[in-house]
């Protein structure tokens, strides 16, 4: 799942988006550490491209950091 982190937290920092598995994403989202990675557009869940993430909804829109 595509996190945005809202602090810094190890090798990341606040605002990156990274991807982590499911168990990973609920524990920093329960934390406050990070949310879900969002289209600024439409709203929909960021999928992962490379070093960027893609908006399944609006197509290849990429973003380094949506922040
Ligand atoms: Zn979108």
């Amino acid at each position: 799942m595509l996190l945005q982190m809202k602090t810094s937290r190890d090798l990341y920092y606040a605002g990156e988006l990274v991807e982590v598995d499911k168990n990973t994403a609920a524990e920093w989202i329960a934390a406050g550490l990070a949310e879900p990675a969002v289209c600024p557009e439409c709203g929909a869940q960021l999928e992962a491209r490379g070093w960027g993430a893609v908006c399944p909804e609006c197509g290849n829109r990429k973003w380094e950091s949506i922040a």
